[in-house]
Parts: structure tokens; C-alpha cells; sequence
């Protein structure tokens, strides 16, 4: 099949099973004057193991902006670029956007393969009642923001990546918001070691609690009344500082315009 030509390529490399990339990236990568990677050495064994002789251009989030001058002139100079990162898809967690940005700018074509993503992969295999989901990337590290992510998207299901050294303190935290949630987490997918759980936040935390290792993309599913999360969370703070019952519901009635005995009848069972 005759293929259109583009200027800039954005391709994925396997997450885990080197088999997984297409035949089209492969193609491609052969066929562009260079690739422009995050890790060289990374990329090569790739390159390696499908017998690819493209040289590499080294590109990562600390020379992103540098680079641009260099990949601007040598696609004026009629060159064309394949951008991969060192596993999946660029520009998802990875560097890129500022290349993209500015070649985009300069009206030169850009394309992006379809293929393999780590937040594609779990969601494909994650049983959801509704297809409306957020990727938040990376979960932020403090219990404050994470306590406000959680709650911002209380309403659905959230997506993030997170590493095998923070998940279970990010669990905890997710856990002090949102005690009942419901989980799902995947770790090593595509790999030897793959697993994927699905449970209440208490037991995901039990079937870890020797430890976690690999590479991992989770999902908080959405809560039924996203509001009461919130709520509760704002009546414990309360509660915590010492405030009674009574004046719990005083305070947030007042504040946010809410029916008194119903925050009151919340604080006393909590
Ligand atoms: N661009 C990549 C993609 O398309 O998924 C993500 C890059 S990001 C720097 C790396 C994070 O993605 C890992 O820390 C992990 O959270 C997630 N990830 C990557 N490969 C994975 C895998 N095989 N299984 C589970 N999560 C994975």
C-alpha cells in the first residue's frame, strides 16, 4: 500500500513485549534520515533486535527546547524524523510536545502512529460501566494534592501512573478521602510478571502489603455521590480541629448553602 509521507513521526515502542509494535513503525523507523530519542542505548537494543540501522539523535525532556533549532533545520533541510520514547507512546507522560508545538508552528507535517500506551492497554482490559474517564498522568506526590485530585475527579474514573515506591502511601491517602473506592491496578503489563487486581481500596492494599514491584497505571473508580466525598472530607477536617457536631453543620450550611440537618445527621455518624 502506497504510503502518505509526512515530516515528523511520532511512533510507540513496546511497553514491555518486545513484539509489540507495528509493522507500520517499524517501516517507518527504518525509513526516516533519524530518530530522535529519549535514551539512546534504549532505543538501540530496540533497534537491535528488528536488524534497524537508522542512526539515533539523542532528544529528552532536559535538551527538548535546544533541539528544536536542530530538528527545524534539517527538516528544512528535506530530512524527515521519527520521534519514539524509550517505551510507548510519546507525548503520553513523555517528552514531545515541545518539538511538536513548534514544528506545527512552522507548518511542517506531523503524524502519530496508532499503538502501544500503558493507559491504553489497562483500559482496554478494565471492566467500566461508563466510558468516560480521567488520565491524570503521574499522581502528584503530596497528600494534598493527591486529596485534591481524588476529589476534583470523585465523578469518574480516574487513571493515573504511579511507581512501585509510592503507590501504597498514594493508596492510604486515596483511602483517607475515599474509604469504600473501588480499584483497579495493573502492574508489568505485557510482561512476564503482568498482574492486574480489582477490589476495594482495603484489599488491593492487603494483596500488596509485602510490597509492590514493576511498573504500574491505576484507576480509582467514579464514586455515585462525587459531593458527599467532598463533604465528608470537609466535616473531618472540622471534626479534627474540635469543632462538635452542631457546629460542624452551622459552619457548612453557612458556607456553601447546604441543608444544616442533613451535614449534622453526616457528622454525628461519622
Ligand atoms: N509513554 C508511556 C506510555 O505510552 O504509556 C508512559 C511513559 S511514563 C514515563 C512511564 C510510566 O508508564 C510508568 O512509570 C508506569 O506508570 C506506566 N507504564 C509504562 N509501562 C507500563 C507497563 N508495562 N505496565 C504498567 N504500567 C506501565
Amino acid at each position: 500500500m502506497s504510503q502518505r509521507k509526512f515530516d515528523f513521526y511520532i511512533v510507540p515502542t513496546p511497553i514491555g513485549n518486545i513484539q509489540d509494535i507495528t509493522l507500520r513503525a517499524i517501516e517507518t523507523i527504518k525509513e526516516v534520515d533519524f530518530i530522535a530519542c529519549e535514551d539512546t542505548r534504549v532505543t538501540q537494543k530496540l533497534l537491535n533486535h528488528y536488524d534497524i540501522k537508522t542512526k539515533c539523535v539523542s532528544y529528552h525532556k532536559y535538551n527538548e527546547r535546544e533541539r528544536v533549532d536542530f530538528f527545524l533545520r534539517e527538516l528544512r533541510a528535506g530530512k524527515r524524523i521519527a520521534l519514539v520514547s524509550d517505551a510507548g507512546t510519546p507525548m503520553i507522560c513523555d517528552p514531545g510536545a515541545v518539538i511538536v508545538e513548534e514544528l506545527i508552528k512552522e507548518g511542517f507535517s506531523v503524524t502519530a502512529l496508532p499503538g502501544a500506551c500503558a493507559v491504553t492497554t489497562f483500559l482496554s482490559q478494565i471492566p467500566r460501566s461508563s466510558e468516560e474517564f480521567a488520565f491524570i498522568g503521574f499522581m502528584p506526590r503530596s497528600e494534598k494534592q493527591i486529596i485534591e485530585v481524588v476529589q476534583k475527579h470523585a465523578g469518574v474514573n480516574t487513571v493515573f501512573y504511579d511507581s512501585p515506591e509510592r503507590i501504597l502511601k498514594t493508596l492510604e491517602t486515596i483511602k483517607s478521602v475515599r474509604p469504600g473506592a473501588k480499584i483497579a491496578l495493573a502492574r508489568e503489563l505485557s510482561k512476564l510478571f503482568e498482574e492486574v487486581v480489582y477490589d476495594d481500596i482495603s484489599s488491593v492494599t492487603a494483596h500488596f502489603q509485602n510490597g509492590i514491584k514493576g511498573e504500574i497505571v491505576c484507576m480509582v473508580y467514579a464514586c455515585e455521590n462525587p459531593e458527599n466525598t467532598d463533604l465528608e472530607h470537609k466535616i473531618k477536617i472540622l471534626k479534627a480541629k474540635g469543632f462538635k457536631d452542631k457546629e460542624v453543620a452551622v459552619i457548612l450550611s453557612a458556607l456553601f448553602d447546604l441543608n444544616k440537618n442533613e451535614i449534622y445527621k453526616k457528622s454525628i455518624d461519622m
